[in-house]
């Protein structure tokens, strides 16, 4: 389990797994007490994670309707009186919401404020949050470290949109994101870019990270747009590395993305 605290915004978060490869994690909002789980994989790792912490749950911030994101939802709204917070277009697939968000809308925790992004694409109705004060996102399936979400419901145009939409956030943006899959995400990439000297910092830096039983999340926006293939495909050498000079981005994305599925 991880525990961060950001000086400048007070804003604590605490990391840890859930299910096979799934993260849960939590936000505190010292000033009040609040604290948001973000998306409930199972109930059991979260309700550990506020024991040892010693913190309440208030809010649960849900991204996307996946049963391995939402199926603690109804232990922990029974067991906390939580709130639960859901994207509206996904609210009739997730148990127990009691207030639904759109892109722009935005979702307080305690005296801490998130901005809702929504990322179609691996689902149509995924949702993102984004605290400006502490720089923190939560991307739930949209961008992993080094990787992204299948695309499952959208399509490869609209997935690349959504991951354009994250990448305007600031370089020293934290990312949290739903799954620890950086060591397979890093593997692949080095297919595409083996020359991609942030590519191959990063490798190193996970290799280490895994040897030691560290998550490797979160990472930092800065350093996914120069290491992470897929935030890159407008990028006349990640084009021409897949046989794609010169052709749109979505349709180097999609390449990128097909060749992830196989790998
Ligand atoms: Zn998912």
């Amino acid at each position: 389990m991880n525990t961060r605290s950001d000086m400048s915004s007070n804003t604590q978060t605490r990391l840890f797994l859930c299910l096979k490869d799934n993260y849960g994690v939590l936000v505190h909002d010292p000033a009040s007490g609040a604290t948001a789980a973000i998306d409930a994989p199972e109930a059991a790792p979260v309700e550990a994670a506020l024991t040892s912490s010693g913190w309440k749950l208030s809010d649960v911030l849900v991204t996307h309707h996946h049963g391995d994101h939402t199926a603690g939802i109804a232990e922990l709204k029974q067991r906390y009186r939580a709130r639960v917070v859901a994207p509206h277009r996904e609210a009739s697939k997730i148990p127990d919401v009691d207030e639904t968000v759109g892109e722009g809308d935005t979702v307080t925790v305690g005296t801490l404020s998130a901005r809702v992004i929504e990322t179609p694409g691996h689902t149509l109705g995924q949702i993102n949050y984004f605290f400006p004060a502490a720089k923190l996102l939560f991307a739930g399936d949209t961008l992993f470290s080094i990787g992204c979400g299948r695309v499952i419901e959208g399509t490869p145009e609209m997935m690349w949109q959504s991951l354009l939409k994250l990448r305007a956030l600031p370089d020293d943006t934290m990312i949290f994101c739903g799954h620890e899959y950086t060591e397979a995400n890093v593997r692949f990439a080095l297919t595409i870019e083996p020359n991609n000297p942030a590519l191959v910092a990063r490798a190193a830096e996970v290799k280490r990270q895994i040897a030691a039983g560290m998550p490797t999340i979160p990472t930092l926006m800065g350093e996914e747009k120069r290491a992470n293939v897929f935030l890159r495909a407008d990028d006349p050498d990640v084009a021409a590395a897949v046989g794609l000079a010169g052709k749109p981005a979505a349709q180097v994305f999609a390449e990128v993305r097909a060749r992830k599925n196989k790998f």
